[in-house]
């Protein structure tokens, strides 16, 4: 095919392929253990898959209603209403969408306007600043304070003007592991009282938080929820990241205007996945025993580390253990994962790509999501360098 024969002027012009393709693809070239890219490398259960293909098999095939399947939704909102104490109407608070960054996008896309500011915390996951750019909106960003990983708070007031339209949050936070605690939402909610900012709450890994802490979604906060976007993702909870399933819960009024936008995007989600889910949720064990999974599989790899020169940060929820290696190379991290990958057969993510300029510290992120067996591996690669 001939090139398109005018000039073209990007709209994303710093924009490359994410760190994701980048680091899955050469794992795969050069046969390496993937602990990059966040998914399980363990299937989801029998039950789950059995649910599927039932709905499949039944003929439920066709397009479902715009905003998600009714039994769906009301069991997004009954559990949002036991876990969290948060009462959602499933009619018009609550929207099955394909994925949590579409929802996130979605959410971004139907508020801001060309010039308004959208507040990000950085390291920021990375479909972040980029929904904000192609919308015209420009990404305010705060800094996360290492090793913690800590919000100050006053540098977020300082950051807010007229201008901010919107704020994205992530707890438990991807790359960092962090988790915020109640005192940093009820900070916020004080913050935001007075203000039209709108807050769009990535909670893909509510029910990943370990050492017996509670995820502290917005949803538990009146002057937050009131205010946000609770948006979480069936990928993560589930073990079934290619099925592309998330929801986004809101009050009424910012729903409604979500909604236009869906409608003219994929207009629904996947009709026998919604089905299944509907069904499988059901079984609240499912979700309620995740943090104990992971907990212990986060444990095991720590276990197998033990006397390696990597230093483990904390890893207070997600599926990610991050470990600094300043003790091992002043290589720049993107260099030492690639390195990792090719030299030693482990692939990791570099955390620095998820800020604007690299920062000094040297931070490779792991995703533990993965058989005793691969972590087990992957610990004895990384005790050895
Ligand atoms: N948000 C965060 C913080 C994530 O880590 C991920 C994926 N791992 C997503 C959103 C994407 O979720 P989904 O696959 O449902 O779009
Ligand atoms: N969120 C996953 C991670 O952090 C990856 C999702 C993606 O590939 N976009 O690894």
């Amino acid at each position: 095919m001939r090139p398109y024969p005018r000039p073209i002027t990007s709209k994303l012009p710093n924009v490359g392929t994410t760190i994701f393709t980048i680091m899955s693809k050469l794992a795969a070239d050069h046969n390496a253990i993937n602990l990059s890219q966040g998914f399980p490398d363990f299937d989801c259960t029998p039950e789950l898959r059995a649910l599927f293909c039932k709905y499949i098999n039944s003929g439920l095939n066709q397009y479902p209603p715009s905003a998600g399947i009714m039994g769906l939704r009301e069991a997004i909102a009954e559990k949002m209403q036991s876990l969290y104490g948060a009462t959602y109407d499933p009619e018009h608070e609550v929207t099955v969408t394909p994925g949590a960054t579409y929802a996130i996008f979605t959410a971004v896309s139907a508020f801001v306007r060309p010039g308004d500011e959208v507040i990000l915390f950085e390291p920021a996951y990375d479909s972040y600043g980029p929904a904000v750019e192609v919308n015209g909106g420009k990404p305010v960003y705060v800094q996360m304070q290492y090793p913690d990983y800590s919000i100050d708070w006053e540098a977020v007031r300082n950051a807010i003007t007229p201008r901010t339209r919107m704020m994205i949050l992530n707890t438990p936070n991807n790359p960092t592991a962090s988790v915020f605690s109640a005192e940093d939402l009820r900070v916020l909610e004080g913050l935001l009282r007075d203000t039209g900012i709108i807050v769009a709450s990535d909670e893909v890994y509510e029910h990943l938080v370990f050492d017996g802490h509670q995820h502290q979604s917005v949803a538990r906060f009146p002057g937050l929820a009131e205010r946000s976007f609770v948006v979480s993702s069936f990928g993560k909870t589930y073990a079934v990241t290619g099925w592309k399933m998330g929801y986004a819960i809101a009050p009424k009024n910012l729903m409604l205007e979500f909604r236009k936008v869906h409608q003219f995007n994929a207009f629904v989600s996947n009709s026998p996945v919604q089905y299944a889910f509907a069904d499988y949720m059901k079984n609240k064990d499912a979700y309620l025993s995740l943090a104990a999974f992971y907990q212990k599989k986060r444990d095991f790899f720590l276990d197998g580390l033990k006397g390696s020169r990597f230093k483990p940060l904390p890893s207070r929820g997600t599926f990610f253990q991050n470990l600094d290696y300043s003790a091992i190379s002043d290589e720049a991290d993107t260099d030492l994962a690639i390195r990792l990958t090719k030299e030693h057969g482990i692939a990791s993510i570099p955390v620095s790509v998820f800020y604007r300029k690299p920062p000094v510290h040297k931070v490779l992120r792991f995703c533990f999501a993965k058989s005793e067996e691969t972590l087990a591996r992957g610990a004895a690669i990384l005790s050895k360098i």
